[in-house]
């Protein structure tokens, strides 16, 4: 079963499929992380897209496509999840013809709804606690790089919404609830 979490910066797309890997062994392809580890060991790729990324805009289409076409070629062991890609009407197309080419597709898309006063407060808690403890701070967990964020959801990935509600594969969950909340509505609706 392969599925794609949507939903702006902060709104848990990244712990559901932290939680789904451990309950399902499903395989994450988040491609922000995928680009933070290009940036941190320093390789062509990573130093191009630090800038955009830390300013809080979209990499092109191009590189984020030819990340995760890369991953198709894995194992996908309990099935794949989409987390943070696609974020674009171009990677939502690339994405449904790559799948289908290798025979496969897209069985759930699902939509964490939260409210944008919550993403913030998660956001700067976020880079606070990490703070506190010493750790490292993301580059774009602040106030000037999350209201980019926001602007570039907004702009480029909300219309997905749209995409694959009329494409009949959209399902809306309540982001807003606990961790557990949440967790036990997205198995409910895999599981229906
Ligand atoms: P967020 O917390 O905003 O959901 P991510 O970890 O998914 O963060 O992404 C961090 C940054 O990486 C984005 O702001 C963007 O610059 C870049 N990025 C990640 N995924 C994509 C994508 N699919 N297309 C373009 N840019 C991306």
């Amino acid at each position: 079963m392969n599925i794609i979490l949507l939903g702006p910066p902060g709104a848990g797309k990244g712990t559901q499929a932290g939680h789904l890997v451990k309950a399902r062994d499903m395989v994450q392809l988040s491609t922000g992380d995928m680009l933070r580890e290009a940036k941190d060991s320093g390789t062509e790729m990573g130093n191009m897209v630090a800038d955009v990324m830390a300013r809080g805009d979209l990499v092109t289409d191009e590189i984020v496509i030819g990340l995760i076409r890369e991953k198709l070629e894995g194992d996908n062991k309990g099935g794949f999840i989409f987390d943070g890609f696609p974020r674009t009407l171009e990677q939502a197309d690339a994405l449904g013809k790559l799948l289908d080419e290798a025979g496969q597709g897209i069985d759930a898309v699902i939509e964490l709804k939260v409210n944008d006063e919550v993403l913030v407060d998660r956001i700067v808690g976020r880079a606070e606690d990490a703070r506190k403890a010493g750790q490292p701070v993301r580059a774009d967990d602040n106030a000037e790089s999350l209201k980019i964020r926001l602007m570039a959801y907004y702009k480029q990935t909300s219309p997905l919404i749209g995409y694959y509600y009329a494409k009949d594969m959209l399902t809306s969950v309540n982001g807003l609830g606990t961790m557990a909340e949440v967790q036990a509505e997205i198995a409910d609706l895999l599981d229906a």
